[in-house]
Order: C-alpha cells, then structure tokens, then sequence
C-alpha cells in the first residue's frame, strides 16, 4: 500500500448497504466488505493530509430508503478518516442495461432531506458525481448540487486499465486509448477536437426542453446517461450525420 498510495489523489470506496452482509450480497462476494474497507484503513495509515477518502454511495431502488444507515455506519467503520460521500446513479450500461437501477422522481427530495440533516447535523460533505436535474430538487436543498452541470468531457475523462478512453465511465464510445496519447501535444489536440467531446461540451443531446429551461447555465441538463435509452453517443443513438438522440434526464419534471 505504502509504495501505491503516493500515486493517489483519493481513494472511494462503494457501499452497497448498511451492513457488510447486505454490501456481500449485492456484490456476490461473500468478505468484499470487510477486504475493502480494511484497505481502506491502510491507506489512511500512510496517506498524506492532501488525499482524500470518499464513500462512493449509490442512489437506487434498494439504497434509497435506508441512505441514513448505510451511510452513518460507513462514517462509524472508517471512524473519523471519512473526507466526503461520492453520491450517484446508476445509469442504464453494461451489466447494469435496462431500468432496474432507475429510482422514481418522487423519491429524490426523500433522499436529499436525509443528505441535508446528515451534512447539518453531522458534518457530512457530499460530492455530487452524477448531476440530479435542478427541476426535480426541491429549491431548498440545491445548494448542495454542483453548479454547471456534469464535468465528464469538460474537466475529466474515464481512462480503462486496457487504456481506453471513455469521456464518461458509464459510456459506451471508446474515443481512443492512452497508448496513442503518449505526448502531451497528442493529449490536448484529442482533447480538443474529439468529436464527442466537442459535441457534447455543446449540448448537442438534449431536447428542447432543456435547452429553453432557465436553469440550464446551473442544471447542465442533469446526467446524460441517466435516460430511458441509455447513453446519447452510443453508435445506436447516432444519426447519420453522428448527431446524437436529444432527449432529458429521466428524472427531469415534465
Ligand atoms: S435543464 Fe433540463 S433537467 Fe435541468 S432543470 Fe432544466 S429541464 Fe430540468
């Protein structure tokens, strides 16, 4: 650990329940939960002040009426070396294709009345890496949203252990791999001009209606990939033109 953690900015950790046997059983593996978290503890033995622990945890159907238990227990195992919860959805690709991860509208501010009075009453801080559609958050709990929208393709991309890179960790464009990016000239120039990239920096996927909406400067059109029919930049979804299918968050309010 000690000879891996000097490369690492932050170390998250996803919890899947409130227990280590609900955590096990979600993942199929029995003794992942007691493994991940005591790499964990190592890694807050021999880390600097400047890096981070997260708790990445996901919103979705079976987490979502019990966030308050899996999260205070998280918070009781890692015992004060917590630095943030990493919160996000989980979008519709790979093994997880189809709507099963999908939680309803109506459950949302059930959600972020639990993250307001844990962050109140106990100090929690939130990174929110899946953007929540403004108009479906009540006004008093977005100031806890991130303004401008998803930064996957703006400030960050997903680079794959084969090297691939994904503009977002849930997308399903490989828009080329770090092998063919040995410089830092070949670096900005993909970044610059990849064609995905460009067009989804320009919003070419949403639909006129959040286009219109005058809270598109702070929502960004919420999370792309969160939509009935998955990521807009999939080959399936492009026309013949490559623009991508329009459409919204499906959480967005009508
Ligand atoms: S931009 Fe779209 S998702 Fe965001 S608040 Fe407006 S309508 Fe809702």
């Amino acid at each position: 650990m000690e000879e891996v953690a000097k490369y690492v900015d932050e170390m998250d950790v996803t919890v899947h329940g409130a227990t280590p046997e609900i955590h096990d059983a979600f993942n199929g593996v029995k003794g992942s939960y007691e493994h991940v978290m005591n790499n964990i503890k190592e890694y807050a033995k021999v880390k600097s002040e400047e890096q981070a622990i997260c708790a990445v945890i996901n919103v979705m159907p079976h987490t979502i009426n019990n966030m308050e238990r899996i999260m205070l227990n998280t918070a009781l195992e890692l015992d004060g070396q917590l630095d943030s919860f990493v919160i996000q959805r989980i979008a519709p690709s790979g093994r997880a294709s189809g709507n099963q991860f999908f939680i309803q509208p109506l459950d949302v501010n059930k959600v972020m009345e639990v993250f307001k009075r844990l962050k109140d009453e106990n100090g929690f801080n939130y990174e929110f890496c899946d953007v929540f559609p403004y108009c479906s958050i009540k006004p008093e709990y977005r100031d806890m949203l991130p303004k401008g929208g998803c930064n996957w393709g703006t400030e960050v991309c997903a680079v794959f252990s084969d090297g691939s890179v994904k503009r977002c960790a849930m997308g399903s464009s490989e828009l080329t791999n770090m092998a063919d990016l040995d410089t830092p000239e070949k670096f900005q120039e993909f970044w610059n001009n990849n064609p995905e990239l460009q067009a989804y920096r320009k919003k070419y996927h949403l639909d006129e209606k959040c286009q219109r909406c005058e809270m598109l400067d702070d929502c960004g059109g919420a999370c792309t990939m969160s939509r009935f029919y998955g990521d807009p930049y999939a080959k399936k979804n492009l026309d013949k033109n490559g623009r991508p299918r329009t459409g919204h968050d499906v959480l967005a309010m009508e």
